[in-house]
């Protein structure tokens, strides 16, 4: 995806590679440059007196040396003459051949910064244009290979110009990532990627299964009077039932996109973080392995539309927790091993991703429902209904998975 970002270029660390605004020498500089050498380290200088330098619209790559990232691609911006002096071309070239570089060296995820409206005068508006057509472009016949572009700003007028930029393609109908969703076999070759497990792409088939489960299909299910099974569990302790399927429960860690998460309410609380765009606390919360802890830095990301995310959330623990049970075979076992037992997590606290009752008030001894599940609420709170996302996204992955085992037996 194409992503606009308040912060500083040097911090990254969630790309392999963030590019440069340099100069023809690429000896260092003022502005970002200058950024760049500092946070980088002398190395860098050494390693570019051996490059003999870049023309204007070229690009060419070192080590990231002391910086978050591998790898910096150095591109050399024009400077605004005018605009009759090619200055267009040029920056477009700086971000083509960036972003060749980044394919040929297997880079996935890239931060540009805004080049050449600094130092190089290009007016802000005139060079967001380029750049997010340039690379809005490029994306539309690379998108296998580059997934993530930011451009990471440092102060917000050039944030909101680029955000506003962003926008206006997107409201044309010609993001990208729009445009592939119109093709039929794009589609399908996606939503076979996701079938063979590969996540974090954009997969809207993935829906049929985190959306398949609902407190109101469960409501449905037990007036029908058909036969249920449930299966409850709460906590990640050790000697708590069920403690695999708690979002806290810390087994193999795992790799979703590239990181390694310890627990999904780690993912899911990262992910939290990147949708509010509050990066300080996603970079907190990815280096915290503590679920508890990860969960209370959620609480505090600053600037989250509840609503938005309430939206988002399924599709968010559906891919923390399916990144989780790939991980482990174990758990894919203890998982297939629950049938068709509704999964509940019987929280007495939680009436969103649990039940809001706790077991024992739950269920009778004979694994029958106490309490109709048009009445499953926390106790403080008797106006509204428990959602039990958790449990119903569960059993969604447990489909999955099992789709997946039908076909592999065929
Ligand atoms: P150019 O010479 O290509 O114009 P500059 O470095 O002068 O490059 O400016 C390019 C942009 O980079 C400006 O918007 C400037 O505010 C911004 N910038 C400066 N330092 C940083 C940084 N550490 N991270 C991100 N952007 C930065």
């Amino acid at each position: 995806m194409i992503h606009a970002i308040k912060g500083d270029i040097t911090k990254i660390s969630y790309v392999q590679a963030i590019v440069n605004a340099a100069n023809e020498s690429l000896l260092g500089g003022g502005g970002v440059d200058g950024a760049i050498h500092y946070a980088a380290g002398p190395d860098l200088l050494e390693e570019c007196k051996t490059l003999g330098g870049c023309q204007i619209g070229e690009a060419k790559i070192t080590k990231g040396y002391n910086l978050p990232c591998e790898y910096i691609i150095h591109t050399v911006g024009p400077r605004w003459h005018g605009g009759e002096r090619g200055e267009a071309e040029l920056l477009a070239s700086c971000y083509l051949n960036s972003l060749k570089i980044a394919m040929e060296n297997g880079i996935r995820k890239v931060a540009f910064p805004s080049i050449s409206t600094g130092a190089f005068g290009y007016p802000v508006e005139k060079a967001a244009k380029v750049a997010v057509e340039t690379v809005n472009q490029f994306l539309c016949d690379h998108s296998d290979k580059i997934e993530d572009v930011y451009w990471v700003l440092f102060d917000n007028h050039t944030l909101s110009v680029y955000e506003n930029e962003i926008k206006s393609i997107r409201d044309a109908g010609e993001l990208y990532i729009d445009k592939m969703l119109e093709n039929p076999d794009i589609v399908a070759a996606f939503a076979n990627a996701m079938n063979l497990g590969n996540l974090g792409v954009i997969a809207p088939h993935k829906k049929k299964y985190y959306d398949r489960y609902s407190i109101q299909w469960l409501i449905d299910q037990v007036d029908s009077g058909a036969e249920l099974k449930f299966i409850t569990f709460w906590q990640a302790d050790s000697g708590c039932e069920n403690r695999e399927f708690s979002q806290w429960y810390q087994g193999e860690p795992f790799i979703i996109n590239g990181r390694k998460y310890y627990t999904a309410e780690q993912y899911m609380m990262s992910e939290k973080a990147l949708f509010a765009r509050d990066y300080e606390a996603y970079d907190k919360i990815m280096k915290e392995k503590s679920p508890a802890e990860c969960k209370s830095l959620g609480r505090k990301v600053k600037n989250l539309d509840g609503k938005e995310w309430g939206r988002v959330a399924r599709e968010v623990i559906f891919h923390g927790n399916l990144g989780k049970f790939q991980a482990d075979i174990s758990l894919v076992d203890k998982l297939l091993s629950t049938g068709d037992a509704i999964l509940i997590e019987a929280s007495p606290y939680d009436n969103l991703y649990g039940s809001g009752i706790a077991k024992e008030n739950l269920l009778n001894p004979d694994g029958s429902l106490k309490v109709h599940p048009k009445n499953w609420h926390t106790e403080d709170n008797p106006s509204k209904l428990s959602e039990n996302k958790l449990g119903f996204v569960l059993m969604g992955i447990r489909d999955l998975f099992r789709d997946l085992m039908s076909k592999t037996e065929k």
